[in-house]
């Protein structure tokens, strides 16, 4: 795998698939992107808001932070707004399109939907294609809305080493027994493409969950408004690599719907503590993986490359970004946007629980009113 930035090819790198996981004073998250633009020299990124990572406590101010984010690195960071639960009886169809209306008339560029992952699937209880999210899609399909939806986990996850489980469980990762098989949640989404075939749906983690090229190419086929991130994971390369002519194949052919990710977060935003981040492996392993002219190998591993060509490379890392959400992140209504953040503090100042949690998402809420005011 190389790591020296200078022998990649050199193209712009737009990354869409980042996050906010680490729950920090948001000027301090704002430094960090500001130090991945620099560290990676992207050109653009796109911010996902995942408001609940199953292995923390769940995180109301996700979005808002996301698209104060993309304000402060105005124009070259866009962002998606998370779907939200409150896992009772509020969580209801209205109250979905009511999230997914507001996000996009406040200014996100598009919404981001963890609810395919086994462990979410679980906690809210609905399926992909349950009546609860119809509205929702119904109203993205009709505004042309991108979304990324995460969507099953990579097969191992079902059935891990024995070594493993323990740390899995703590992530919320492990398939328990009763939980959905990948092929139920790859047919719930299905069933919501044949119900909304004009969806601009982008499925994350291309070789994670599709490691079956048949499987990926059926899906694409099926449905032309739809699209891989790649976002890898490391050990999904090398399944890959036991057939690369077919994923060469596959990446040539759907060239036009295929985008850079790397499920970055926002580490400290200095040199060393960026290369010590899973942003920084992936990033290393997938452009070695896409772009090298000769396989390689890492951990005592060998990856077979793909070798592709530079047309398809900008493509990958750029064109099919600008295509799919514009030359400029869409303008943000500052008035909804202070709203949001102003409703949002007032439910939390109800709130008694006084962990630090709750302090930090308050010192937050309060420094993105002022700062927009
Ligand atoms: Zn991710």
């Amino acid at each position: 795998m190389h790591t020296d930035f200078s022998i990649f090819r050199d193209f712009p790198i737009t990354d869409s698939h980042e996050h906010i996981e680490s729950r920090e004073d948001v000027r301090k998250t704002i430094e960090s992107y500001r130090a991945i633009f620099s560290f990676f020299g992207y050109d653009r990124i796109l911010l996902l808001a995942c408001h609940d990572l199953l292995d923390r406590p769940v995180d109301p101010t996700c979005s808002l932070k996301c698209l104060f984010v993309k304000m402060a690195l105005s124009p070259k960071l866009y962002a998606f707004a998370g779907l939200q639960h409150t896992y009772d009886e509020r969580d209801t169809a209205e109250e979905y399109l009511r999230q997914i209306r507001s996000a996009w008339e406040m200014g996100f560029d598009g919404f981001k939907m963890l609810e395919g992952k086994p462990g979410l699937r679980v906690k809210t209880g609905q399926a992909l294609c349950s009546e609860i999210y119809e509205p929702m899609f119904a109203y993205a399909e009709q505004k042309q809305i991108p979304i990324t939806l995460h969507a099953t986990d990579p097969a191992y996850f079902w059935d891990p080493p024995e070594e493993e489980k323990e740390n899995m469980r703590r992530l919320g990762w492990l398939i328990e027994p009763g939980w959905p098989s990948r092929h139920e949640i790859f047919t719930e989404i299905d069933t919501v493409m044949q119900r909304h075939p004009r969806l601009r749906l982008v499925i994350a983690h291309l070789m994670c969950d599709y490691e079956d090229v048949r499987e990926a190419t059926r899906f694409l086929e099926s449905y032309p408004n739809t699209g891989y991130d790649l976002t890898a994971c490391e050990s999904e390369y090398t399944i890959a690599s036991q057939a690369p002519e077919a994923w060469r194949e596959f990446f040539l052919r759907f060239a036009d719907r295929l985008y850079f990710g790397t499920d970055m977060d926002n580490p400290s935003p200095d040199e060393e503590s960026i290369r010590h981040t899973w942003g920084y492996t992936s990033n290393c392993l997938s452009r070695t993986y896409l772009e090298s002219t000769e396989d390689f190998e890492r951990h005592g591993v060998r990856y077979r490359s793909l070798r592709l060509p530079d047309d398809v490379i900008r493509k990958i890392y750029h064109d099919n970004f600008v295509t799919r959400l514009n030359e400029r992140p869409r303008r943000v209504d500052v008035q909804a946007f202070r709203d949001a953040c102003q409703k949002l503090l007032e439910n939390m100042e109800e709130d008694a629980a006084e962990s630090d949690y709750v302090k930090l998402d308050r010192i937050n809420l309060r420094y993105m009113i002022d700062r927009i005011s």
